[in-house]
């Protein structure tokens, strides 16, 4: 195994760690996954898992297509969802689905968080759409989640919950986050008469400003 992938799998068991240590998460629910550069193949969490017994080896890697390449568990049950993103998406390389209370309560009302503050359209690229209601763990489900997604870093799953991308795990748990925040103020702006929108001018600047930063942390453009 390669030092890289050995640290992708250490990565994934730390941010497992992460969600359910933030509330993101509750129990065994959410999956992480990352793509693995050298072979296009993905590093997910397994299903059903405990993540604070969770170690390395019990990530579980699979091809493009899903076929199990390495691991000796049942990879999550929401795999067609990560996989079908990688797929369409060639910039993301990072997938985070998780169930955190406020922006469950934005997808289990059918309610888009607009494009209203500036963190959240700097990381996401603009609000948080609603992908339709399909079954958990379907095809169907992972088809309406690539379009509501579309060239976006978040997507809410109707009376499910949400969906955050980004080129590194570190990023994506950023992006899951910032729109847990992001789903918390626009209930609390309702109550205040409603959010006054930015406008997709600014929210384009904004959204390029990000991400040029983050390449140039990165060390250089891609
Ligand atoms: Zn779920």
């Amino acid at each position: 195994m390669s030092d890289n992938i050995a640290d992708l799998k250490e990565q994934l068991v730390v941010t497992g760690r992460s969600i359910l240590d933030r509330g993101l998460v509750a129990g065994t629910w959410g999956n992480i996954s990352v793509r693995i550069a050298e072979s296009g193949n993905i590093a997910i969490t397994p299903s059903g898992c405990d993540y604070h017994a969770l170690s390395a080896q019990d990530i579980v890697i699979v091809n493009n297509i899903g076929i199990k390449e390495e691991g000796e568990l049942i990879p999550s049950s929401e795999m067609p969802l990560h996989l079908a993103i990688y797929a369409v998406r060639s910039d993301i390389q990072a997938i985070i689905h998780t169930h955190s209370i406020f922006a469950s309560a934005c997808a289990v009302a059918h309610c888009a968080i607009p494009p209203m503050i500036e963190d959240l359209v700097q990381i996401v690229g603009g609000g948080v759409e609603v992908a339709e209601y399909a079954l958990p763990g379907t095809d169907e489900l992972a088809k309406n989640t690539v379009i509501a997604l579309a060239d976006r870093q978040a997507v809410l799953m109707a009376n499910h919950g949400l969906v955050g991308c980004a080129k590194t795990l570190r990023e994506a748990l950023m992006v899951v986050e910032l729109v847990e925040k992001a789903a918390q103020i626009f209930m609390y702006a309702n109550m205040l008469g409603g959010p006054k929108l930015l406008n997709k001018e600014d929210v384009a600047i904004m959204r390029r400003f990000f991400v040029e930063q983050y390449q140039l942390r990165q060390g250089g453009r891609t």
